[in-house]
């Protein structure tokens, strides 16, 4: 049967743990796949380990790494990537603004020949008409200062086969945009549009870099 990874970075999201746990689950469980479900947990302020460490003694199917401090999303998420050894990869939030009930799309597009599946975001439920202005204007310049087009509402919730995820790691660009990165990258890329809700519980974390490559990013 084939694996499936999924790969969670997850930061002070105590609150979200194990309602994502359950939904993913539930999801994975009507699917004919193994898979494994990695939580990277950044170096959270709050109970989110202990929260992991339950599920890690419930579900063998469940790992959890602990970075020693916050490195950021984008370096969670390439320790998760290094980690993961399913056939398929799938990344995914933990606060569950990437709905888990997507999951079967990605894998059927993976099983249909795709070999990195990137959704797209259409609108995030309350997101104000500036916010909304201000990233089309973003990736307008983004667009025209990039060799690579990337596309507005791209997100890391996406599903990279197996030997995406090998050439992948042969990036180790330190300050990275894995977007970016994966949209240079080749291989047959479909996507998929989605509606992202509030998150299930808990704040998003305020940071310059998110400032500089996703505040604008509103849609
Ligand atoms: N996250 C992380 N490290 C950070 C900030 C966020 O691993 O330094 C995780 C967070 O727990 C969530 C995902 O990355 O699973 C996206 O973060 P967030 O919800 O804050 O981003 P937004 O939805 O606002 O883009
Ligand atoms: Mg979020």
């Amino acid at each position: 049967m084939k694996k499936i990874s999924i790969v969670v970075p997850v930061y002070n999201e105590e609150e979200n743990i194990e309602q994502f746990y359950k939904e993913i689950c539930r999801v994975m469980d009507s699917q004919d796949y193994d898979f494994e479900l990695i939580f990277i947990d950044d170096g959270s302020a709050d109970d989110t380990r202990v929260f992991i460490a339950a599920l890690e003694d419930r579900d063998c199917r469940v790992q959890g790494i602990v970075l020693a401090r916050n490195f950021g999303h984008q370096a969670a998420l390439t320790c998760g990537l290094d980690q993961a050894d399913g056939d398929a990869v799938i990344t995914m939030d933990g606060d569950l603004q990437h709905p888990p009930q997507l999951v079967p799309l990605l894998l059927q597009q993976w099983e249909g020949g795709a070999d990195v599946v990137q959704t797209i975001r259409q609108t995030t439920e309350g997101v104000s008409w500036l916010k909304k202005f201000t990233s089309r204007v973003y990736y307008k310049i983004l667009n025209r200062l990039s060799k690579v087009p990337v596309q507005p509402g791209g997100s890391d919730f996406r599903l990279m086969d197996r030997r995406v995820v090998m050439a992948f790691r042969r990036y180790r660009e330190q300050a990275r945009f894995i977007r970016g990165l994966i949209g240079a990258m080749g291989y047959h890329q479909t996507t998929l549009t989605f509606i992202a809700p509030q998150r299930f519980a808990g704040k998003s974390k305020f940071s310059l870099h998110k400032m500089i490559h996703f505040a604008l990013d509103g849609i």
